[in-house]
């Protein structure tokens, strides 16, 4: 899990799409086996990691960015 280090909220967020990219921007969040967070992107799977998300992941409650640790 990731946590906001800003309001401590866990895995809540939303997806900062580049400008440029030109899919539905459709994505769901869902949990593997190990309790990892696994995200689909218009059809794309992956687990994130740190970097990941601090590039482009922004916090659904407070709305910061360049903010989530693990959990
Ligand atoms: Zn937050």
């Amino acid at each position: 899990m990731f946590k906001c280090k800003k309001c401590n909220s866990k895995d809540k967020f939303e997806l900062m799409f580049n400008p440029d990219y030109l899919g539905p921007k459709n994505f769901e969040t869902s949990y593997n086996e190990n309790g990892d967070i696994v995200i689909s992107v218009d059809g794309y799977t992956f687990v994130p990691d740190l970097n990941f998300m601090n590039t482009h992941a922004v916090c659904r409650y407070c709305g910061n960015i360049y903010c989530w640790d693990y959990e």
